[in-house]
């Protein structure tokens, strides 16, 4: 637990907040690459004839395009179901008056298990949704756009949780969740032998939604054009229960190295509230140039009652004066003399001010012109509002604005190319899952375009 990201103390060096992934670097076979193309696989002097390794790519690939979780259960159930498909990937089934092992018969489970490993393993998967994203890139599949946007999402985990009790430095007892601990080893007595205790499902935390509501689960962190409604990339969080505002700066700074020809065009980035900090938006600044421009978090929940102008009942904690007849003032803009922000009452559908025909007239604006009523609110009673970025501005909404748009992107690639439900362990099964949905959601795009 005290390795974690989240852990009550941090270690030294620190961890990383997202995943990192080992790469496992297999003996060469001594396959030359022009040896092998579909249908073609490589010379073997002993043991079984091998499976084309494209066949077994295209049946995990058109399993997420078929909008099934791309994992060897599910392509091992459609492979068999399916004779269609199964020829398309290149398999044949069974013929009936051959009864032993022939290499282009659909994989066994045990098989697409094995491929799907060795694939997670060398990070090929990885790989190869690098490779599609930057063809469609390069083919103008996808343009380059002057700002990005970001945002996680969660995948149930396959696993349990226990709470565990812990002293922090002050004595005082405190709970965290982490996921249940197994032993690799094959030792009979768990308890007494010498090997370490390791976590069952490395990188599942507790995810604290909007409600308090908790979810058991894997993060990960979109980023995708908002203009295009397209996400780039999709990486998995070291350790679930990271703050959302923790994760975008390493992922930007990520995809800005594997994507370098985007650099020159980006400008600005948005998130949700998560980023609403200042010191982060320096960074962002300071270290790559970046406007980052995150959603308002008033970091308060009770509106402002006192000091307030003539008529107004109260002004909300995101800077809206709402007035005794319950209209929301519009907001007009700064005066910087009076250090001041400047509202008007809106019009009604006729044209006309509200103020018109109000019948709280006689204790608001009784004088006040066809105009209708303008106040003005001083930069103290909104302290923690920015006069120079303030969040009621028609510029800062036409922003944030195009910020939905990464929700649509996590929506094509958590339910329409995938599960939520996962039925792995471990990040770096789950970082494969998210690379294979980025693959097919890829070879999609360039499909439609
Ligand atoms: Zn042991």
């Amino acid at each position: 637990m005290f390795d974690r990201a989240t852990a009550p103390r941090p270690t030294d060096p620190p961890a990383p907040i997202l995943y990192q992934g080992e790469v496992v670097q297999r003996k060469a076979q001594d396959v030359q690459p022009a040896d092998v193309a579909p249908g073609v696989v490589p010379l073997r002097l002993v043991g079984r004839k091998p499976k084309c390794f494209f066949g077994l790519l295209k049946s995990f690939l058109g399993t997420s395009l078929m909008g099934f979780a791309a994992e060897p259960e599910q392509v091992h159930l459609l492979l068999k179901s399916n004779p269609a498909f199964a020829r398309v990937c290149g398999f044949s089934h069974k013929e009936k008056e051959r009864s032993h092992y022939h290499h282009p018969q659909v994989p066994s489970l045990r098989k697409l298990e094995q491929f799907d490993q060795i694939m997670t393993d060398a990070g090929i998967w990885g790989r190869i949704k690098l490779a599609e994203v930057k063809t469609n890139l390069a083919s103008g599949v996808i343009r380059p756009e002057q700002e990005w946007v970001g945002d996680t999402t969660h995948y149930h985990a396959y696993s349990g949780f226990e709470t565990v009790c812990y002293e922090d430095e002050k004595g005082n007892e405190k709970r965290k969740s982490q996921s249940k601990l197994t032993k690799r080893c094959r030792c009979e007595d768990w308890e007494n032998c010498p090997h370490e205790w390791q976590l069952r499902d490395v990188g599942a935390g507790t995810i604290v939604k909007s409600g308090k509501k908790m979810i058991w689960g894997h993060k990960a962190s979109v980023i995708g054009l908002p203009q295009q409604g397209i996400a780039i990339d999709a990486l998995a969080v070291a350790d679930a229960a990271t703050h959302d505002g923790q994760t975008f700066f390493p992922h930007v700074q990520k995809v800005l190295g594997e994507h370098p020809e985007l650099a020159p065009s980006i400008r600005r980035v948005l998130y949700d509230s998560a980023c609403d900090d200042a010191a982060l938006k320096q960074r962002f600044e300071d270290e790559l140039g970046i406007e980052l421009k995150a959603s308002f978090n008033p970091r308060r929940s009770k509106a402002i009652s006192e000091p307030l102008p003539r008529g107004i009942e109260k002004i909300t904690p995101y800077g809206v004066p709402i007035c005794l007849a319950g209209h929301e003032m519009d907001y007009q803009g700064i005066r910087y003399a009076n250090q001041t922000f400047i509202y008007r009452a809106p019009q009604a559908e006729d044209g006309l001010s509200v103020c018109m025909g109000c019948r709280q007239r006689a204790q608001c604006c009784n004088r006040s012109t066809s105009a209708g009523r303008t106040i003005t609110v001083s930069f103290n009673t909104l302290k923690h509002i920015d006069p120079s970025d303030p969040p009621m501005a028609k510029r800062f909404k036409a922003i944030m604005r195009r910020r939905p748009s990464v929700e649509r992107m996590i929506k094509r690639l958590k339910c329409d190319l995938g599960d939520d439900r996962l039925s792995k362990r471990g990040n770096a099964s789950f970082q494969a899952y998210l690379d294979k949905t980025m693959i097919s959601y890829h070879l999609l795009l360039r499909h439609l375009h």
